[in-house]
């Protein structure tokens, strides 16, 4: 079973125990895995060190953003998100 399958079955359970929609029990179960984060601004989840090892050109200091964004996902960061459109 690949990793993604065994998420998978882990958002299936969660929805059996909680009556959750897949999407808010998958939500739920990426904040608890740590590895994701609900930005503020839009509310998508994102990943700040996904984001900084897939583009590591665009995020020399003092432009650290797996290390200073908390709250938002990185369009919101640059400025180009929903909100900013
Ligand atoms: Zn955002």
């Amino acid at each position: 079973m690949t990793a993604q399958n065994d998420f998978k079955k882990l958002v299936r359970d969660r929805m059996a125990k909680t009556g959750e929609s897949y999407t808010s029990a998958r939500a739920a179960l990426f904040l608890k895995s740590g590895g994701h984060r609900k930005c503020k601004t839009c509310g998508s989840l994102y990943s700040p060190d996904e984001a900084a090892s897939s583009w590591p050109h665009y995020f020399d200091a003092p432009y650290l953003y797996s290390q200073g964004v908390n709250d938002h996902c990185l369009a919101c960061w640059l400025g180009v998100g929903p909100h900013d459109r």
